[in-house]
């Protein structure tokens, strides 16, 4: 077991936390960054990123995260693979526990900048199949689908990314959108529409799934609740969840006031969270935006907050 201390902790490696990272570092602060369990964030699990400013032809996710970690280790950013498994928030600075290595970290600020993971529907199917055929990440088990049937539930930005994917792959793409429109933005609802292989079933939700070991197909309703209801079965391989996400904070075991929606609660104008040098930054913080470029933004405040947490009260 190793003893490290630094004036900034952050936990978390995606463009929040690495942004924060290249402001923390170069504000001499030292910072450690612990990676977490999908180092690079959700960005790695993405195929092209086309609306992030300053790539004019675009890029895709793991490149970009990988210059992420490039400019922040540039200035001095010590990353560390793992997790955190508990903190003591009794004093400062904060004692973090990290798996692992087993590191024990004495953090003077923290910045949580732990992101958000994919939300299922709750079907006990849903576990039954997974890894043989249900996935919550087209781009990571999209290619065991080629030339095969796969469904992608959901109607915002992630479902149209996923269905157009997945396109590219298999012989045809349901998206079940329980819905009668699309939530997603109208340039991916042009794509949706325009591609061939994809069909949009409208105000369909899934009732069950099927198959002997394997999944084979989804059971679903059409127009529930209305005279009009209409339970059918589509023959599908692959069926991919893309349903929006939850904030990770299992971590922090209650300490971090969270609100309704179990993201972390920060100040108006601010990164602070209800306990002192603690700060959040990025999805696990944001219900609304949730957007690459919004998270550095949040990320970058956050590090200026610690910074001036830091002066404050040194
Ligand atoms: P969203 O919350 O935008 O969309 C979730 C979708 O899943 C909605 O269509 C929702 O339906 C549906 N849904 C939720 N729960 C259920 C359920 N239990 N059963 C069936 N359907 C369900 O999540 P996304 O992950 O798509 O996007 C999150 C944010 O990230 C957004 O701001 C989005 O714009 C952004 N994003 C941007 C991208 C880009 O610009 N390239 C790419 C990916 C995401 P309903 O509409 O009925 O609520």
């Amino acid at each position: 077991m190793s003893e490290l201390a630094t004036k900034c902790l952050i936990i978390g490696s995606g463009p929040a936390g690495y942004t924060a990272g290249i402001y923390t570092s170069r504000a001499n602060l030292n910072p450690i960054l612990i990676d977490g369990v999908q180092p690079g964030g959700q960005l790695t699990t993405t195929t092209d990123v086309e609306n992030f400013p300053g790539y004019p032809d675009g890029v895709t996710g793991p490149k970009m995260m990988e210059d992420f970690k490039a400019q922040a280790t540039r200035f001095g950013l010590l990353t560390i693979s793992g997790e955190v498994t508990s903190i003591d928030f009794s004093k400062r600075p904060y004692m973090v526990k990290v798996n692992g290595g087993g590191h024990v970290i004495a953090a003077d600020t923290i910045i949580i900048a732990t992101g958000a993971a994919a939300r299922y529907l709750g079907l006990d199917d849903e576990q039954k199949y997974l890894g043989m055929g249900v996935s919550a990440c087209a781009t990571c088990d999209g290619f065991f689908f080629r030339k095969r049937p796969v469904a992608v539930v959901g109607g915002g930005d992630t479902a149209c990314e996923e269905a157009i994917y997945l396109a590219g792959l298999a012989s045809k793409v349901y998206m079940i959108v329980r819905k009668d429109y699309l939530r997603a933005s109208k340039y991916m609802q042009q794509k949706v529409h325009d591609n061939p292989k994809i069909e949009v079933l409208f105000n369909t939700q899934t009732m069950s799934l099927f198959g002997t070991d394997m999944l084979e197909g989804a059971h679903l309703v059409s127009n529930k609740g209305t005279e009009n209801e209409n339970e059918f079965d589509i023959a599908v391989d692959g069926f991919f969840l893309a349903i929006g996400h939850s904030p990770n904070t299992a971590f922090l075991d209650g300490a971090v006031e969270l609100d309704e929606g179990g993201y972390i609660k920060t100040a108006p104008h601010s990164t602070a969270t209800n306990i002192p040098g603690v700060f959040a930054a990025g999805d696990v913080a944001d219900p609304v935006y949730q957007q690459a470029v919004s998270a550095a933004g949040m990320g970058c405040r956050a590090a200026l907050d610690a910074e001036r947490f830091l002066i404050e009260n040194e």
